[in-house]
């Protein structure tokens, strides 16, 4: 072998491996000027004002990830996550003040996301995380994303700050699902972990998927119940603490599917508002309280009726007329008629809320805060309510015998209720030691299955005619047989110990 072949046989291989260089210089090439052609093509892949990925940015940035685990038979983990309460949180703030804490958020997230991670912007309030790895990987970064959120974020130079915690659902490609799906299952498993209140985190399992499915054929059942009236309103006697007589009733919608039974109004309610179902339901419970109590007042029951207003219905900008014309068709007066408005609602304070609790306030509806005590409340936002009662939280009721916290939140309760002349109600009673300590802590009105279990409106007549059901334990305070119900009104309020009302 001559001097050339012996150079030619080390050229070879030196040649083979620089032409491979290139070729992967070329693939690089392309694969970024692919990329760049889509940022071109008018998609905005980092949002402005954060730094964050967009959500074309995500989309992009997943795809290139799953061509990268199919050539390494890896895995990697989507984060779907929720500000908790973010609109109550950037209420307390202007517009600058809010657009601070988003900034502020986003530098918490991409700080405790890691250089490992890229964080999306899907709104001021939700995001999606992409990160290389596994389940474990991916709890591990959402346990971190929560510490992070440990500290309230600073709201810019003002040097106030809010406190902020988030919910995390984590959904794991490839073995969760496609890239298609992987967001949507992440967004499943911040669902549940919403459900088990603020600041959790839930790794998505399969069966998640099986329940959303359920959740879908309930919804379509539950469209069919609404149009076809399969939907009957019930009634639950709100009972004066120290003449133990009935003085109103909350009406509870009820539901009695085909196949499976009841389903509680706590599961299709919220599916409702979710699914754009509620209107119906709610015009529908407005006109069947506002039949009752006509009924009632025809055997001579002058009763005040009590019905749940969603969060949806309270945006709904004919709310209000739509009440006050139902409650003129059946000649009762307004005072007659209780919106219960759950405190974390009636918190929400957007202008459509705000406009239309002064609506309620004008048109002399009775005004009450639901399930208080486990929303954010201040006594400043209180104060600016038309609201006329407090109807404290079953959970603070159920531990009022065992629990000393609880005793002292139904205390405070009635202090603040005090202090802004308020009536005070306490739903769940189910014991004799419940009530008294409620009736001796000065709780006006009590409601539970101690005194009586949700009936339908024909039971309620028989039950203040003396006749059927649990008549024997429950009475009606003789007031409300009286012809005058706004001297009735005005009586209570000056009674002894009694407040606005
Ligand atoms: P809520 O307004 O706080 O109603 C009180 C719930 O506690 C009712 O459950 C009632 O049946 C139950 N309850 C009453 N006394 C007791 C007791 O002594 N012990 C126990 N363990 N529970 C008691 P329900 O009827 O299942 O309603 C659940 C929630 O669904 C309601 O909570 C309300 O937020 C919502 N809801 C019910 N009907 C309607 C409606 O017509 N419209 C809207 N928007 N929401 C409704
Ligand atoms: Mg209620
Ligand atoms: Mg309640």
């Amino acid at each position: 072998m001559n001097t050339l072949q012996i150079l030619g046989l080390i050229a070879l291989p030196i040649l083979i491996w620089l032409y491979w260089l290139e070729r992967r210089r070329h693939r690089r090439t392309t694969e970024r000027m692919g990329r760049a052609l889509q940022d071109m093509s008018g998609r905005l892949t980092v949002d402005a004002h954060t730094g964050l990925l967009t959500l074309a940015g995500f989309e992009a940035r997943l795809a290139e990830e799953v061509q990268r685990v199919g050539r390494t038979d890896g895995s990697l983990s989507i984060l779907s996550l929720s500000l908790d309460n973010f609109t109550l949180i950037t209420n307390g703030f202007d517009s600058i003040g809010a657009a601070q804490i988003v900034q502020s958020v986003a530098t918490r997230l991409s700080e405790a996301a890691g250089p490992e991670a890229r964080v999306a912007t899907l709104s001021g309030s939700d995001y999606l995380v992409i990160t290389s790895g596994g389940g474990r990987i991916g709890s591990l970064l959402a346990e971190r994303i929560q510490k992070a959120f440990a500290q309230p974020v600073p709201a810019g130079a003002s040097g106030r700050s809010a406190p902020v915690s988030c919910s995390i659902g984590v959904a794991v490609y490839p073995q969760h699902g496609n890239q298609a799906e992987i967001a949507s299952l992440a967004g499943l498993a911040l669902r549940k972990a919403q459900e088990a209140g603020p600041g959790h985190w839930r790794l998505y399992e399969p069966a998640m998927g099986q329940q959303a499915r359920d959740e879908a054929v309930l919804v379509q059942d539950l469209r069919q119940a609404v149009a076809e009236g399969q939907l009957e309103l019930y009634f639950q006697p709100k009972i004066d603490a120290r003449s133990l007589q009935v003085t109103a009733a909350e009406s509870l919608v009820r539901w009695h599917h085909p196949t499976r039974g009841f389903v509680s109004p706590g599961v299709f309610i919220p599916l409702a508002e979710r699914y754009g179902l509620i209107g119906d339901i709610g015009d529908w419970v407005i006109q069947a309280a506002c039949e009752a109590a006509a009924q009632w007042a025809e055997i001579g029951l002058r009763m005040r009726v009590a019905v749940n207003i969603s969060g949806h219905q309270m945006r709904q900008t004919d709310l209000v007329e739509k009440i006050v014309a139902t409650l003129r068709l059946h000649q009762l007066e307004p005072g007659r008629f209780t919106c219960e408005i759950t405190e974390t609602v009636a918190m929400e304070d957007t202008a459509a809320t705000r406009l239309t609790f002064e609506k309620m306030g004008r048109a002399g509806l009775h005004v009450s805060i639901d399930d208080f005590g486990t929303g954010y409340s201040s006594l400043a936002s209180l104060r600016q309510l038309p609201a006329a009662e407090l109807k404290i939280d079953r959970a603070f009721v159920t531990e009022l015998e065992t629990s000393e916290k609880a005793r002292n939140i139904a205390r405070s309760v009635i202090e603040l209720a005090r202090s802004l002349k308020l009536r005070v109600v306490a739903e769940g009673v189910e014991t004799p030691g419940q009530r008294d300590i409620l009736a001796g802590l000065g709780y006006n009105d009590l409601q539970g299955f101690l005194f009586c279990m949700p009936v339908n409106a024909a039971e309620i007549q028989r039950m203040a005619t003396g006749g059927g059901g649990p008549a024997g334990r429950v009475g009606f305070r003789d007031s409300l047989y009286a012809t005058d119900f706004q001297g009735e009104l005005a009586g209570r309020a000056t009674e002894p110990g009694a407040l606005r009302g």
